[in-house]
């Protein structure tokens, strides 16, 4: 598929001429300028991308360009990224770091700090371990959990931001940006999408979603929230929003199940084990998509109570919360903008 999409981006860059010539005939022959949505899997996921009658190859191309650029620098699943080699300097050496490494690094540790440590990037040891979402989960032995948590914690990122290095105090420590990376990478899309001044775009990466613009003048999009009781669940509520950011972590995108036991794959950094505190989804609703992602699963580790209360401190943003008795929380900025489709599924009013 990327062999495919780099012969495409050749292509476009090479003999614009020609694709403005076909563009022209086309919109002159049928009134269709636009290219249609484009899905390739970056980030470890599928991201699919629709820019509505503005989209043109070369600009699906840059995008797509800039999220295998993205992938590149700050995935922990390849050992050839600006993440993997601060890894496996930890405890020795501290690392140049990209741009895009600090940025990101420096936002995951402000979540540490509000969220009193349940978010923390450094879950790199814990996350490998489990091995969550490949053939190779299992359930660790406590001794492993016990040894992988003396590495954990964000405290011990040293962050020098005049020499741009990342140095990580311990050896064996991990950075793991999985829960930050994608709302990231979905705002840098957003620039590109501006910059080309398309007012009218989804942005969908792997399920965190960035709505740019309305779907029509004076119309809101609608983003549907999953069931997050099945794995491949319809639309439970339907949400309206313009230019944001609607990110969910849930119990049902990785998990495994041993002796008829879930064990999902947001990590509790306080016991090393998935976090169970009765959450199976929540979904954030800001500006910005990558404090959308942060958000998602720092709220998720808070829980319910401590999760609104955190919300309702930040402009802007908002959360919806589903349970395991399917009651559906959401905070006040929501009110009048969501409706339920599935009616197992009970809007219980406002948490504070
Ligand atoms: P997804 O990436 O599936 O959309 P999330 O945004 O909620 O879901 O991120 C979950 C990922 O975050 C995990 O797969 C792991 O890489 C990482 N992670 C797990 N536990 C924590 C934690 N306590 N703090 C920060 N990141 C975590
Ligand atoms: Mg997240």
């Amino acid at each position: 598929m990327s062999q495919r999409n780099t012969d495409r981006t050749i292509h476009a860059r090479n003999i614009t001429y020609l694709s403005f010539f076909f563009l022209a005939l086309f919109s002159f022959s049928s009134c269709k300028t636009s290219v249609a949505p484009q899905t390739e899997f970056v980030l470890g996921t599928v991201c699919t991308i629709n820019l509505y009658d503005k989209g043109t190859q070369a600009v699906y191309a840059e995008i797509f360009d800039r999220l295998r650029e993205i992938e590149a620098i700050l995935s922990a699943n390849r050992d050839d990224t600006n993440i993997a080699l601060i890894n496996s300097n930890a405890g020795q050496t501290a690392t140049a770091a990209k741009p895009e490494t600090l940025y990101v690094l420096s936002a995951a540790l402000r979540y540490s700090e509000k969220t009193n440590g349940r978010f923390d990037p450094t879950i790199g040891p814990l996350v490998k371990l489990w091995n969550i979402g490949t053939e190779y989960a299992a359930v660790p032995s406590q001794e492993d959990i016990s040894m992988r948590l003396a590495l954990i914690n964000y405290r011990n990122v040293k962050i020098d931001e005049k020499a741009q290095t990342v140095f990580l105090t311990k050896p064996g420590m991990k950075i793991d940006l999985g829960a930050i990376a994608k709302g990231y990478a979905a705002d840098q899309i957003a620039e590109i999408i501006e910059k080309y001044h398309i007012s009218r775009a989804i942005v969908d990466l792997g399920g965190n979603i960035l709505a740019i613009g309305e779907k029509k003048p004076g119309v809101p999009w609608k983003i549907g929230i999953r069931d997050p009781e099945t794995e491949k669940g319809g639309s439970i509520l339907a949400l309206d929003i313009r230019n944001e950011a609607v990110v969910t972590s849930g119990v049902y995108e990785r998990y495994f199940i041993e002796n008829g036991k879930r064990y999902h794959h947001i990590l509790d950094p306080a016991t090393g084990f998935p976090v169970e505190n009765g959450l199976l989804s929540v979904s954030i609703i800001s500006p910005k998509s990558i404090d959308a992602d942060a958000l998602s699963t720092s709220v998720f580790l808070l829980g319910e109570n401590a999760g609104a209360r955190f919300i309702e401190t930040l402009p802007d943003t908002d959360a919806i919360f589903i349970d395991q008795n399917r009651k559906v929380y959401v905070t006040s900025g929501l009110m009048g903008r969501i409706e339920v489709l599935d009616e197992r599924f009970k809007l219980s009013g406002e948490l504070n």
